[in-house]
């Protein structure tokens, strides 16, 4: 059966892997720092989560991901935080984060259901091909 974002999101795995990374990113008006990772998945479709070295302030860089796999596994999902909750910052995805996905030709796989991005309120899809919709509140994919 092919993922959905909502599939994605499900997994208990991954949910704990979001608020992992939000928790890592320092949230708040000063001294966030942007944090992600891959969600991966083998042949037994065991997820597992492969996170980002620590981002930026207002960045992150991903690391190399050829065929839209890394580490030999199939990469179904990517997320990052949008941890700065001041009002100079955008909690959604911009520009530079739907470019980024969706003119990644290395997150294009079958499986590959779009990029989360994590905000105080709320968490975002970016699709494959670059548009942005809500999924979830943040503290409902928080509770587990
Ligand atoms: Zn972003």
């Amino acid at each position: 059966m092919p993922l959905s974002p909502k599939s994605v999101l499900s997994n208990a795995i991954v949910r704990a892997a979001l608020k992992q990374a939000w928790l890592d990113s320092n949230p708040g008006v000063t001294g966030g720092h942007e944090e992600g990772g891959f969600v991966v998945q083998d042949a037994a479709d065991n997820v597992r989560i492969i996170r980002w070295p620590k981002g930026l302030q207002n960045s992150i860089l991903v690391p190399p991901h050829y065929g839209c796999k890394i580490e030999g596994q199939e990469i179904v999902a990517s997320f990052h935080t949008h941890p700065n909750t001041g009002a100079d910052f955008l909690q959604k995805p911009g520009e530079t984060d739907k470019r980024a996905v969706r003119d990644d030709p290395d997150l294009k796989g079958a499986n590959y259901v779009g990029e989360f991005v994590i905000s105080q309120a709320t968490v975002y899809l970016v699709t494959p091909t670059g548009q942005v919709r809500e999924v979830d509140d943040t503290q409902a994919i928080f509770a587990g």
